[in-house]
């Protein structure tokens, strides 16, 4: 099988509802969808991540990778990935918009594979091969007490057993002291029988961090996610040196080189990659070894992307050894509802496994198109 034509489309949606987090107000979700075309007439779906600015990946799959690839076997997955890392890697290129642009390509790749083999990804990798999985409700946006409550009491009457919360108040709406409120009366809300996890999205400073990660050990929270910037190391280390609270981070961290720094600092009980930014189902299955190689728990991302990458993230949960839970969004995402048949919903807090062959489920084209922008 040879690989004869690599294209990308940019795809946007609104929801009926904006969120609030620390990075700001999200009006409209994007993503980049990259399709892979082969001389058996075999075509395979990736998605690189793109919150926006979408085109310039879009050209970096199309202008860098694509005449790399073209006329190779689609199935010598990891050696393109190596091939396409090494090309760039020398010239500093090993995070960004061009790792997001092969982790489009990679999972393209896999998604080949797999309709090659007649097989979903997860059974390719030989791994658990779990046909539903445990997830975590994601998430609880910033928004007035009584609604993060009553969202936080809601997903438990939908059967879920641990929620993650936002936090990152701006400073005019209270910072630091709006956000403990809060997480307080949540808890006091909803007692102790639910996980709540919570996730700042760098909106600390280390000193903050660490007086945030000091109140949260009362308040029974299951991890602390992206305390601070994910290159500021040393501002995880800070959390892990003053306080016992579990630390989440990885959406933001690319490569296996990029997850080794976290790991062997120790800065990370639970890891979470980005199937659409970290390199892939490929990318993401050198996580899943180091996350247990260094004892941590392996909790893929899924946020704010489109369907193709949620779907990656629920074929290496799947297959991955050790899983500690998937995150699921519960919010609304137009991008994410592209597939005949629809993205499963969970039940009692597990998710079903889709097992059509590669991704697990078919694009409805129609949609993608009424989705697309460039
Ligand atoms: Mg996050």
């Amino acid at each position: 099988m040879k690989i004869t034509q690599i294209n990308a489309r940019v795809l946007k949606g609104r929801p009926e509802k904006s969120v609030v987090f620390a990075a700001g107000r999200y009006p409209e979700f994007s993503a980049v969808l990259v399709t892979i075309e082969t001389d058996e007439g075999i075509i395979g779906y990736g998605e690189s991540i793109a919150r926006s600015g979408g085109e310039a990946t879009k050209e970096a799959v199309e202008k860098l990778f694509a005449p790399l690839l073209i006329g190779k076997d689609p199935e010598k997955i990891e050696g393109l990935y190596l091939f396409m890392v090494n090309q760039l890697r020398r010239f500093g290129h090993s995070a960004g918009i061009i790792i997001e642009a092969i982790s489009g390509i990679d999972t393209a790749l896999w998604d080949i594979a797999g309709k090659k083999a007649n097989k979903p990804i997860r059974d390719l990798l030989y791994g658990a091969g779990r046909d539903e999985l445990e997830v975590y409700a994601s998430s609880v946006y910033i928004a007035k007490t009584e609604e993060m409550i009553a969202e936080t009491k809601d997903q438990m009457a939908k059967g879920h057993t641990m929620i993650k919360l936002k936090s990152g108040h701006s400073k005019e709406s209270g910072g630091k002291y709006a956000d403990i409120e809060k997480i307080r009366a949540i808890r006091e809300a909803v007692g102790d029988k639910v996980e709540l996890g919570l996730d700042a999205n760098s909106a600390y400073d280390a000193a903050d961090a660490v007086w945030m990660a000091k109140r949260l050990e009362d308040l029974d929270i299951c991890f602390f996610e992206e305390p601070v910037h994910p290159d500021n190391l040393d501002g995880y280390a800070a959390v892990r040196q003053h306080s016992s609270v579990p630390l989440a981070g990885g959406e933001t961290v690319f490569l296996a080189y990029g997850f080794r720094k976290f790991l062997e600092r120790g800065l990370l009980d639970v890891v979470q990659p980005d199937l659409a930014r970290c390199g892939g189902i490929t990318g993401a299955r050198h996580a899943m070894v180091l996350t247990h190689a260094f004892g941590a728990r392996f909790a893929p991302h899924t946020g704010f992307s489109g369907g193709i990458s949620h779907l990656a993230a629920l074929q290496i949960a799947s297959a991955a050894p050790e899983l500690y839970r998937l995150e699921y969004m519960f919010i609304d995402n137009p991008l994410r509802e592209i597939f005949i048949g629809g993205y499963p919903t969970p039940a009692n807090g597990k998710i079903k496994v889709p097992t059509a062959p590669g991704l697990g489920l078919e694009l409805d084209l129609d949609l993608v198109d009424k989705y697309t922008v460039a």
